[in-house]
């Protein structure tokens, strides 16, 4: 939130009533050079069935882009002047770029959407409609994912498992950030002060009514995906450690169950040496406990240091992005801090 004080943002509340309705759709980028103009043309014509009851808003949120991107998406507004663009300082990351769209998003609704036409735009159109009935968040659940690998396949799954089984607050299996997102819940989420940002579980932790409509989810259109399985790993701990105590709570229990043990098993070798007397030396027993507990206490410590870690970065405070330049939708340059 402290990144995104801009000045630009409008008050909703006092604009007139009469005014059109407005969706948001929310673009993060990161070096995607060759899908920007594409992702456009396709988006623009998927949309058509809307009608002119509606406007809509391309957000852009350049996630500190080293390629052309920036200057295609300026060249694009000649063509599509509903482009809106935030440029980030640096790649924070596709979090944290959501979350910039997010309180820069001038709609009614906010869509994130990725440039790559993996989220088919089509969608957008059923989104709209469950909206209008009076739905406050739409999702989009992927009915296959036939285009991922089988690794990225079976890694999510069994990170949606794994995080539901320890999440208070569940994420439906399926729905990726795809989704739209009424003004109040938007409101919602970017009051909410956390910096290591998981939005999947924030989407849901904010609550509203929800529906869901389905789609199948394609192969990338153009260039390659910017996430490593490394980045994945990151994002996968942060969404379990950010939406759940209960990795530390396990250690209460293991501990405690420890402690049990080693107390039988003391007494155990105090009553056998009272009795038989002093036995044969005891390596292997030794070395198999000290391996063990040295093996535990340290993999507690990693658990309970995940937790100081993200309290660490929760007190420094630090903004969850700075922004370089903002270029409002038909307005010429808005900038702040030089862009
Ligand atoms: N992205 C981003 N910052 C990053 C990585 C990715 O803004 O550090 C954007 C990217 O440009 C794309 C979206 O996030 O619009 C989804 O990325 P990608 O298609 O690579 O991910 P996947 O579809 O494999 O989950
Ligand atoms: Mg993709």
């Amino acid at each position: 939130m402290a990144g995104a004080k801009d000045t630009t943002v409008l008050d909703h509340s006092e604009l007139g009533v009469q005014r059109r309705q407005m969706i948001s759709l929310i673009i993060p980028v990161f070096n995607e050079e060759d899908s920007i103009r594409l992702f456009l043309e396709q988006t623009s014509k998927a949309l058509d069935p809307l009608g002119d009851d509606l406007d809509v808003e391309y957000l852009f949120v350049n996630d500190g882009s080293r390629d052309a991107t920036e200057r295609v998406i300026l060249a694009c507004r000649d063509d599509w002047p509903q482009i809106a663009l935030v440029n980030l300082s640096r790649n924070f990351g596709k979090e944290a770029a959501l979350s910039a769209g997010l309180n820069h998003a001038r709609g009614d609704a906010a869509i994130p959407i990725d440039v790559d036409l993996q989220d088919p735009p089509e969608v957008i159109v059923d989104m709209v409609a469950r909206w209008r009935d009076g739905a406050k968040v739409v999702n989009a659940r992927r009915a296959r994912r036939d285009a991922d690998t089988w690794a990225k396949r079976i890694s999510a799954g069994l990170f949606y498992r794994l995080f539901n089984a320890l999440a208070d607050y569940p994420i439906p299996t399926g729905v990726g950030d795809f989704r739209l997102l009424d003004r109040e819940v938007v409101d919602a989420i970017c009051a909410l002060g956390e910096r290591s940002r998981f939005n999947k579980a924030l989407f849901s932790w904010v609550g509203f009514e929800t529906v869901e409509v389905e789609y199948d989810r394609p192969a990338r259109a153009a260039g390659e995906t910017q996430w490593s399985y490394w980045k994945l790993w990151k994002l996968a701990l942060d969404g379990i450690f950010a939406a759940s105590t209960t990795p530390l709570r396990i250690w209460t229990y293991i501990g405690l169950t420890m402690a049990v043990g080693s107390l039988l098993y003391s007494a155990f070798l105090f009553f056998r040496t009272l009795l038989f007397g002093v036995d044969t030396p005891g390596y292997a027993s030794t070395v198999i406990l000290i391996l063990i507990f040295g093996g535990m206490n340290m993999f507690a410590l990693g658990i309970i240091g995940e937790y100081v870690g993200r309290i660490y970065t929760e007190v420094r405070q630090r903004p969850l992005y700075i922004v370089r330049s903002y270029h409002q939708q038909g307005v010429d340059d808005a900038g702040r801090g030089g862009g």
